[in-house]
């Protein structure tokens, strides 16, 4: 019955919603409706310091914050870029430059200098708020552009000379200014970006995805009729989430970052990954929510630390970004707790993030299925060759139509032109399939790109890199299976000149960070395997590596 319920193998969910109450709404409004039920309550608190801020100061800070911009003379149209690891005033730097219309961009706090750069000039950021520890790395990545000369940096933490101070602008005096809101008739829901976050995309370098409110917007509220979190209101716990995986990638942002501020929630962050800090994080606290990668999956597994009693609270941990094994899955349950419920997700940085995920009711009996279609979300796996959407069990590209795909990649048509359709779909380049009960299942990626911990590493920008080293004739990238990492980048090199795999290695550990590194190794080949097009057959590399493993 599939078929006749869905025409022209289109899947969608079976719990569509009655979306009408989020268009229009600004997202400032949006997260902020229901403060006045846990105004008082925590919502952010770093593990390592204490410091803490309530819903309420999180709301008053962030508009305090915002009009500061604002007397600096930035508005609609301008980029503030947000370079800080995980701690609590990571919503209060965004909510403060939605009040005041300004696109967001994430940074990866522990990118190089030129990596930062690239970024910031990308996207031709105005301001960017950070750390006096990262200051140095900030003004070298300035000083390479001309198009950021005039870029205002303002740190959090001791001021800096030269610098805007982050606790100053908190205390500015909020209540004349005029900040967004849904009646405002300068604000377009539907047209104005606010977040612009990177994302390889199926192929080439980074580019900007453009995030509206409504993609925001309609996609937390996609996701919250998908969880059974609850509102922290009188006689509920509150939820408690564990704030590790990285801000900066859109998964974590919205789950801790947004959906936190619509159930009244407590995230505990943790800046960075660190063996102590975290099983501390796990035996101090009772968490009721865990958002995990892959890797740490591993982690817990293996830790002999660790065991039932940090996990007696869990009720829910969703996991998601790359591929999570079920013999892992299977391995966490039996150490940790047989209740805790598992939802795999999957999305993209293109959709806000969210078009998938398993159903709170699953039970775990659906477990390695990343769960059908969330509400209003319509998806087809498309035959690369025939174009053609399949039925049930059939392999081929992914594609996703909703509320949640992004308005386009910035500055960049092209781009945008080959991963959206005319008509609205968006092509994700994962390989997947469908069973009858409309769960799915990603097999492999179309797309050259390679997740390292579940972060993006892209193989273009790694070759343009290499390509610049005197003995590279030619040069691809690929990932590999890596057992702590997920997947890994390895180097295939035409070399012109006598060259070590360790000079070609560390020919890019100054210049990229650590987990673009070549930690999947560097091979030295005769040619790098083409397409009349000149496209690198990265298959046939990946392929020919993994037979030499023994493990095709
Ligand atoms: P990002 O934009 O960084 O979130 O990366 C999106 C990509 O991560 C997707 O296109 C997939 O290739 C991969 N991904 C996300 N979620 C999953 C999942 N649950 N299982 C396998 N791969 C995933």
């Amino acid at each position: 019955n599939l078929h006749s319920e869905n025409a022209g193998n289109i899947v969608k969910s079976d719990r569509d919603m009655n979306l009408s109450p989020f268009k229009g709404v600004a997202i400032t409004d949006y997260l902020f409706q229901d403060l006045g039920k846990w105004s008082n309550a925590v919502s952010m608190e770093c593990t390592l310091t204490g410091r803490k801020y309530t819903h309420g100061e999180v709301y008053n800070y962030s508009r305090g914050f915002g009009t500061a911009l604002q007397q600096m003379g930035y508005g609609k149209g301008d980029t503030l870029a947000i370079a800080i690891p995980n701690m609590p005033e990571y919503p209060i730097v965004t909510f403060g430059a939605w009040f005041s219309k300004l696109t967001v961009t994430l940074v990866n706090p522990l990118y190089t200098p030129f990596e930062i750069g690239k970024q910031l000039a990308d996207c031709e950021a105005k301001c960017i708020v950070t750390l006096g520890l990262f200051l140095p790395y900030i003004l070298q990545a300035k000083s390479a552009y001309p198009v950021l000369a005039s870029m205002k940096v303002i740190v959090i933490g001791e001021p800096q000379e030269g610098c805007h101070t982050f606790a100053e602008m908190l205390r500015v005096d909020s209540s004349s200014a005029k900040l967004a809101s849904s009646s405002d008739p300068d604000l377009n829901t539907e047209e104005d970006v606010i977040l612009l976050p990177y994302s390889s995309g199926t192929t080439g370098p980074p580019k900007g995805c453009m995030l509206t409110h409504s993609n925001l917007v309609l996609n937390c509220a996609q996701t919250n009729a998908t969880i059974n979190a609850h509102q922290f209101t009188n006689g509920n716990p509150q939820e408690v989430g564990l704030g590790l995986l990285p801000f900066f990638h859109i998964m974590a942002f919205q789950a801790l970052g947004l959906i936190n501020f619509t159930i009244g929630g407590k995230v505990l962050c943790l800046p960075r990954f660190e063996p102590d800090t975290f099983i501390e994080c796990l035996k101090n606290n009772q968490l009721s929510i865990m958002h995990i990668v892959a890797p740490l999956f591993q982690f817990i597994i293996s830790h002999p630390e660790l065991s039932k009693e940090e996990f007696s609270e869990c009720k829910t941990i969703f996991t998601g970004a790359c591929p999570t094994s079920r013999i892992l899955i299977d391995k966490f349950l039996e150490k940790a707790s047989k209740f805790v419920l598992i939802q795999e997700g999957y999305g993209m940085t293109e959709l806000s993030p969210l078009s998938h995920m398993i159903l709170p009711d699953s039970e775990n009996s659906r477990l390695s299925s990343v769960g059908p279609p969330i509400p209003n979300t319509l998806v087809k796996v498309v035959c690369p060759e025939t174009g053609k959407a399949l039925g049930p069990k059939e392999k081929g590209e992914i594609w996703i139509k909703g509320p949640q795909v992004m308005k386009g990649y910035f500055k960049n048509e092209e781009a945008t032109k080959d991963t959206i359709t005319s008509d609205g779909w968006l092509k994700t380049g994962d390989i997947g399939l469908y069973e009858e009960d409309k769960h799915f299942f990603i097999v492999d990626r179309l797309k050259e790109l390679i997740k390292v911990k579940g972060i993006q590493v892209s193989p273009s920008e790694l070759e343009a890199e290499l390509r610049m080293h005197p003995a590279v004739a030619d040069v691809a990238v690929v990932g590999i299976p890596h057992k702590t990492l997920g997947e890994a980048a390895r180097a295939f090199v035409v070399s012109k000149s006598t060259v070590s795999e360790t000079e070609i290695a560390d020919f890019l550990k100054d210049k990229l960070s650590s987990h673009k590194q070549l930690s999947g190794g560097v091979q030295f080949v005769q040619e790098i395997p083409k397409a009349p097009s000149g496209k690198i057959l990265r298959r046939e590399l990946k392929t020919m590596y993994l037979e030499g493993q023994g493990t095709a």
